[in-house]
């Protein structure tokens, strides 16, 4: 059986005649930037995250990069952040000449909580907490120690739409919220796309005309901005996402429980969930100290896995300059060598989901005999 990593096109094809309506609405209206469909979307997206305002942008790097400089954020200020991430979350540090203090993840793969206050100084303008692979971080902890600190709380929320922790959603507890809507991710579109959330009506204003060339009236620029909008086309398919995200988001959890009851490997270690917190399973996520043989294994019987992430940022190549070296976060890079992820996708067949289960539970740490 061949099994790839996710399959994109089950989700069109479910809701096919929906989203052809969409976009040829916006094909006939004549209208394709900065229009209703955005409008009307940010207006769902607010209602559906339990917060004021949405702001429709270009990605999800463009969201982290504009609320960091929204908060004032520039050269000289520091921003805390977890040392497993994908990169993006540190770009957005980093695009506007801040520096990211990296703080090592807990055994749920998010920033760890406890270890936050020890990485506040007299610079310390910002904490980024991310929802990696779909779980939400430890937010009571976070927010305890922002607000102790009075620091703003920016939440990168790729992998998290509409993970809860108690009632709250993800994009909600902080200062702002920040969404991708890459194809992907568990809110896809067609293209790219991103958002930010946020209570704050000056900020979303703010954060709207920066993405507007920094303009609020046309040719008034108050600042040099840049162009990040949501346009119509992919506003519209969103609508149509976000009406199917819960029924979405329960398969995903289906599929995950199913490998959660069905996989008993003692070598591998699999994703628990904090009390009180959600996991929406962007993705599922093991552990092994053999994983380079693992994967090869999994791909020899036919299965797709992907790392995320084979090499933390601090160890980056475009991070160099900032001075770390192997050794600075043990356990982000031993969950960069040890994590992989395993196939979960909307539509992922019981029988396909059986035969991840039962490859993994023959995987005798052998390179390979299936
Ligand atoms: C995908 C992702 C981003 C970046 O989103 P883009 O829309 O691709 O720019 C940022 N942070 C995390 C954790 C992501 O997974």
């Amino acid at each position: 059986m061949k099994i790839g990593l996710s399959v994109l096109n089950y989700q069109f094809e479910l809701y096919q005649s929906e989203y052809e309506a969409a976009a040829l609405r916006v094909l006939r209206s004549g209208w394709y930037v900065l229009g209703p469909e955005a409008e009307a979307f940010e207006g769902e997206f607010a209602a559906f995250t339990g917060t004021k305002y949405c702001v429709g942008l270009n990605s999800g790097l463009d969201a982290l990069t504009l609320a960091v400089r929204a908060l004032g954020i520039g050269p000289g200020d520091e921003v805390i952040v977890p040392a497993n991430t994908y990169i993006a979350t540190v770009l957005g540090i980093t695009e506007n000449g801040a520096t990211p203090v990296f703080v090592e993840p807990d055994e749920f793969y998010n920033i760890d909580g406890d270890r936050i206050e020890a990485a506040v100084t007299s610079r310390t303008r910002a904490i980024m907490a991310v929802h990696l692979y779909g779980q939400t971080a430890n937010m009571p902890t976070i927010m305890a120690v922002a607000e102790k600190y009075k620091l703003p709380v920016i939440e990168d929320c790729a992998q998290s739409h509409g993970a809860r922790f108690g009632e709250t959603m993800t994009g909600r507890f902080g200062t702002i919220g920040c969404f991708s809507f890459y194809p992907t991710k568990n809110l896809g579109a067609f293209g790219d796309a991103g958002a930010v959330v946020t209570d704050d009506e000056a900020l979303a204003g703010k954060i709207r005309m920066m993405g507007n060339y920094g303009s609020r009236v046309k040719y008034h620029n108050e600042l040099p901005g840049v162009n990040s909008r949501l346009d119509e086309i992919q506003a519209a398919l969103l609508r149509v996402k976000l009406s199917h995200l819960p029924e979405l988001i329960a398969e995903r959890k289906t599929i995950a429980d199913r490998f959660l009851a069905g996989i008993k490997n003692p070598r591998l270690i699999l994703p628990k969930t904090r009390d009180g917190a959600d996991h929406v399973y962007h993705q599922f996520v093991v552990r092994t100290d053999q994983r380079d043989e693992f994967k090869a294994y999994l791909a020899d019987s036919g299965i797709d896995t992907v790392i995320h992430y084979p090499i933390p940022p601090h160890l980056a190549d475009c991070y160099k300059k900032l001075g770390h070296k192997k050794g600075d976060f043990p356990r982000a890079e031993s969950y960069a060598d040890q994590v992989i992820s395993l196939p979960i996708f909307n539509d992922m067949t019981r029988k396909e989901t059986e035969y991840v289960i039962k490859v993994c539970n023959d995987y005798n740490g052998k390179t390979f005999e299936y």
